[in-house]
């Protein structure tokens, strides 16, 4: 089974693709992620860095090329994926059946995660990320609270802030999404695609109402 997560900033996409994987084994394919693995001493890194920070875009040619690879490999093609946080936009949509039509991949299911900006802004603030092993936590909404002040539960690094977890990039990023990502949920539910999923509850609530509407 092969999903496209679509949500608002801190809707929680992170969280629940790393649930489908720890229970069902689908590879977390993650545009931002891929995106901030990218060697920040190389130029590029530092561009990709300079744009996250912004709450802007990436261009479209290093994500969708960095996206191709990655559902190139074979884990993708076994377990299955959940892709997160791509397509974006709807050129990134017909970028994604150009290369499902080449690698031979489809999309089951489109999970639209719908959240209120309040409570975005409450998780993106509160958010902490280990820098070591990408756990994430958050320090505001009583949820995955470290068991010790800013140290990670796994490996006691000290937590970082994710350099666009701010005000002024939420605001960015939410209306981007409004304008140019609802779109894009329009356009997978004229094709019966669209599983939609209210977000703000809490996530073992997210993960049933999910289970119950994907029947497994
Ligand atoms: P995320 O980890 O999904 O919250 O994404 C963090 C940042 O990575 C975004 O604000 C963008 O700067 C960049 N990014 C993530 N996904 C994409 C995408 N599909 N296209 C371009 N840039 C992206």
């Amino acid at each position: 089974m092969n999903l496209i997560l679509v949500a608002a900033p801190a809707a929680g996409k992170g969280t629940v693709a790393e649930i489908l994987n720890q229970k069902y084994g689908l590879i977390g394919v993650s545009a931002g992620e891929l995106l901030r693995g990218v060697d920040p001493e190389t130029e590029l890194g530092k561009e990709i860095r300079q744009i996250q920070s912004e709450g802007k875009l990436v261009s479209n040619e290093i994500t969708n090329e960095l996206m191709k690879q990655r559902l190139s490999m074979s884990d993708v093609k076994t377990n299955g994926a959940i892709l997160d946080g791509y397509p974006r936009i709807m050129d990134q949509v017909y970028a994604l059946e150009s290369m499902m039509k080449e690698l031979n991949f489809n999309i089951d299911y489109v999970i639209y995660l719908k959240i209120d900006y309040e409570t975005a802004l409450k998780r993106t603030l509160g958010r902490r990320i280990c820098p070591n092993c990408k756990k994430t936590y958050n320090v505001l909404t009583g949820y995955n609270t470290p068991k010790v002040e800013n140290v990670c539960d796994n490996c006691g690094c000290l937590l970082d802030k994710r350099n666009d977890d701010n005000e002024e990039s939420l605001k960015v990023r939410f209306n981007f999404f409004n304008e140019n990502t609802l779109p894009v949920v329009e356009y997978y539910r004229n094709l019966g695609k669209v599983i939609e999923i209210d977000s703000s509850k809490t996530i073992e609530e997210v993960i049933k109402d999910l289970e119950k509407s994907l029947g497994v």
